[in-house]
């Protein structure tokens, strides 16, 4: 009778970790890469879809700088980041902005980039302001709160 052959050599890694880690890094450079619109990640589609930025009563682009005051006063969310993967339908894990100071070239870069600095989201927004090709959505006033 043989002996059983040894189990340690059938072992592998869990077959869909590298598929994942493949396909979000994918997704990312997607993102990073993309010059027309500004992605980020939409769970229902498990893809990076457009973000749009928000404009004024107007048409006109909400500046940068008032961003965060908009959001305060508005539905609206910074981008989805790539966190959001495997949190299922209706994931959104909204990514921080920032401005950076940048010192080469002397200007304030924005930055949208993963919260928790896991995911690896990271696009510079300041680009995209200009875009007449990036999509722009009037959010709906928040209710306001008690
Ligand atoms: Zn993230």
């Amino acid at each position: 009778m043989e002996p059983p052959s040894s189990p340690s050599s059938n072992i592998t890694a869990p077959p869909d970790y590298h598929e994942t880690s493949q396909r979000l890094a994918k997704l990312i450079a997607e993102a990073m890469t993309c010059r027309f619109a500004l992605l980020h990640y939409d769970s229902a589609s498990k893809s990076m879809i457009e973000w749009c930025w928000p404009v004024d009563s107007d048409g006109k682009k909400i500046p940068l700088y008032h961003l965060e005051r908009y959001r305060n006063g508005h539905d609206f969310k910074y981008p989805c980041c790539i966190c959001a993967d495997g949190g299922g339908k209706g994931a959104y894990i909204e990514a921080a902005v920032y401005p950076w100071w940048n010192e080469i070239d002397k200007k304030t870069d924005w930055t949208a980039r993963c919260a928790l600095d896991t995911c690896g989201y990271r696009v510079k927004i300041n680009v995209y302001f200009q875009l007449l090709s990036i999509g722009t959505f009037q959010y709906p006033q928040r209710a306001t709160e008690q």
